[in-house]
């Protein structure tokens, strides 16, 4: 299976007028293509390698190198390859991770505006994922609020990758303790960066 690799593309092909043949010597009947090469990864084109130019005499059928011609074809040629342009689309797995990478910020800044609002205002069943000492992934959950402080309970489970907790968040692991939080004790959470997230309307 090819994952990465380089493929060239027709680009632009054009007859040229006045250029005259090195093997038959007829006039305006060279025909001269580009081809782009791109590189691509998994088969999305994503990022131009250079341009390559051939030429042909639709007369002899002989084909040449741009730098066989005769100064005056090779300037008519070197005009040709002038009007090539690159289509954007060799560009597509650039412009996609651009987007991706976007996309990361975008929404990393919305979830921390979202735990920011949310730490300020507990509502009960909120559950909220943190960071443990040892960089491990739990939650609790907000059983009551009350003005200065919340009763939650925790996960009787950890989990060593977020995409884990969905597995630990279920019901029959919240049957331990019951723990006391000041509303100091959360803000400081979340100013030290452990608060990950919180999920109201469970
Ligand atoms: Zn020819």
């Amino acid at each position: 299976m090819i994952i990465f690799g380089s493929r060239a593309t027709h680009l632009k092909s054009e007859q040229l007028r006045n250029a005259v043949c090195p093997h038959c010597e007829n006039r305006g009947h060279m025909t001269a293509s580009v081809y782009g090469r791109h590189a691509h990864v998994f088969w999305i084109p994503f990022f131009p390698m250079g341009n390559t130019g051939v030429l042909e005499c639709q007369h002899c059928h002989k084909g040449f190198k741009p730098k066989d011609l005769p100064e005056k074809a090779r300037l008519e040629y070197k005009n040709f390859r002038g009007t090539v342009r690159t289509p954007i689309w060799k560009f597509s797995g650039l412009g996609l991770v651009a987007l991706l990478i976007t996309w990361g910020f975008y929404s990393n800044k919305m979830t921390e505006e979202k735990v920011k609002e949310l730490v300020e205002n507990p509502m009960m069943f909120d559950t909220y994922t943190f960071k443990t000492e040892a960089n491990y992934y739990s939650t609790f959950r907000v059983l009551e609020v009350f003005k200065d402080s919340i009763y939650v309970n925790y996960n009787d489970y950890e989990t060593d990758k977020k995409s884990g907790l969905r597995k630990i968040d279920i019901d029959q692991n919240y049957q331990g303790d019951i723990f006391v939080l000041t509303n100091d004790d959360l803000k400081a959470m979340h100013e030290s960066g452990k608060i990950e997230d919180i999920e109201r309307d469970k």
